[in-house]
């Protein structure tokens, strides 16, 4: 995607908190999201993040803040999922961005830009929704260093399968139970299999982790029976959310084989509110490598462009807040800190690949990143590469330590794009808690 005047750096808007150094929502960003007031008063609708403002979409709408297809846009987000706006396509989602740049910017005047104005709401005031009605969510796996670092644990003589590098693993997950950053959710039960045992125990889940990855929400499908090519993929990505993929270790060790999870990680995944949009993310993109040692990608997986700027640098972070630590007012711990442009597979390689038997995308249908882990032990984007499958328990600053989760601990996900010569766009924070297990 070519750069426009979107991107420049030195665009500053009239919303004064938007141009605060370090935050997330700057006018160059733009994310979208699905809101209304906390107190569940008015209707869920669709919103755009400005500093600590979130603009009401339905509002711009009603009061005819745009033009054209930027207004048929915003029309299309007054309502309870984005889904329609996203299947709009990659016109009417930069009409929609263009159209509030032009009016958000410093200097911009004249009856629209008054208007606006009044379609402004604190975020502080508001509470989210999933953004979508999701219609399928696949969860990959596409993180050697993640393959590699559960391998060593579980496979020794067998580190990373052989189709790994071959192509981009997935399995189909559960919709039902994706939450909003908020997101609370008791301790699943669940079958556990001892090592060495005969029949398998049934009780809470005693090895529950998170697996820090990013959310990829589809905007326009495909028709059932077609492809999206490689180079096309970019043209079907509406944005990209952070998304914590809850995982019950012990569950799912017993029951993965033959066919994958079901259990371990059916019970919840969180999204953060926020979805970057594939402009707002064009300044980040940089070279895919693979190493010359490894199979090079077959046809379909291949392209220059997906080589020359396939990667993604999104910085990303995992904090844990214990409930000791909210009970005396300590700050929450950072367990890790890495880039999703260590991926060893891109967002246009798992579309492309989801959809090359002929499988149709919808839009809104979301596509987990998998597990983001880099290259050293500290960027490992699980607890259970981090403490070594329980054996090496995370000491936190107040001196607590964790193998696994605790009942009360809140898993917090941040992310951000940040380079010279760019601006800083951010995608706010994904939190969940864990709420102690039913009893059985
Ligand atoms: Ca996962």
């Amino acid at each position: 995607m070519q750069l426009n005047h979107t991107h420049d750096p030195a665009a500053t808007s009239w919303v004064t908190s938007a141009n605060a150094a370090g935050c997330d929502f700057p006018i160059q960003n733009l994310p979208l999201a699905v809101f209304r007031h906390y107190s569940g008063a008015d209707d869920f609708r669709g919103g755009v993040a400005i500093g600590d403002q979130v603009i009401d979409l339905a509002q711009v709408s009603a009061a005819d803040c745009l033009d054209g297809l930027a207004a048929q846009a915003a029309a299309a987000c007054a309502q309870p999922s984005l889904n329609d706006f996203f299947a709009m396509g990659p016109a009417a989602w930069q009409a929609l961005r263009h159209g509030l740049f032009a009016l958000l910017k410093s200097g911009a005047e004249g009856a629209q830009v008054d208007a606006l104005r009044s379609c402004l709401v604190p975020q502080i005031t508001v509470a989210y929704t999933v953004p979508a009605r999701i219609g399928d969510y696949t969860d990959f796996y596409t993180s050697i260093h993640h393959a590699s670092n559960i391998g060593k644990l579980f496979r020794p003589d067998d580190l990373v399968t052989p189709n790994f590098r071959w192509l981009p693993i997935a399995y189909h997950g559960r919709v039902s139970s994706i939450g909003i950053s908020g997101q609370k959710f008791r301790r699943p039960l669940g079958q556990v299999m001892a090592p060495g045992g005969s029949r398998p125990d049934f009780g809470p889940c005693t090895r529950l982790d998170y697996e820090l990855e990013l959310g990829i929400f589809i905007g326009q499908g495909n028709a059932h029976g077609e492809q999206i090519a490689l180079d096309d993929a970019e043209q079907h990505v509406f944005g990209i959310c952070l998304l914590n993929d809850w995982s019950a270790r012990d569950i799912q060790f017993w029951e993965m084989a033959p066919l994958g999870p079901f259990l371990a990680k059916n019970f919840a995944t969180t999204i953060s509110p926020w979805i970057v949009t594939t402009e707002a993310l064009a300044p980040y993109h940089q070279a895919w490598e693979r190493p010359a040692a490894d199979p090079q990608p077959l046809p379909y997986l291949a392209s220059e462009h997906n080589r020359a700027e396939g990667a993604l640098d999104i910085q990303l972070e995992v904090w844990l807040e214990t409930a000791q630590q909210r009970a005396q007012g300590q700050a929450p711990s950072r367990l890790s800190h890495t880039s999703f442009k260590h991926q060893y597979w891109t967002v246009a390689q798992m579309v492309a690949h989801h959809t090359v038997g002929g499988c149709n995308l919808q839009p809104g249908d979301l596509l987990g990143s998998g597990t983001i882990s880099g290259p050293t032990p500290a960027e490992a984007g699980a607890l259970i590469e981090l403490a070594e499958g329980g054996r090496k328990p995370v000491t936190l600053a107040n001196g607590e330590q964790r193998g696994f989760l605790q009942d009360g601990d809140a898993v917090i996900l941040k992310g951000w794009c940040e380079k010279p010569g760019c601006a800083r766009i951010g995608f706010g924070q994904s939190r969940g808690e864990i709420l102690p297990a039913l009893q059985p």
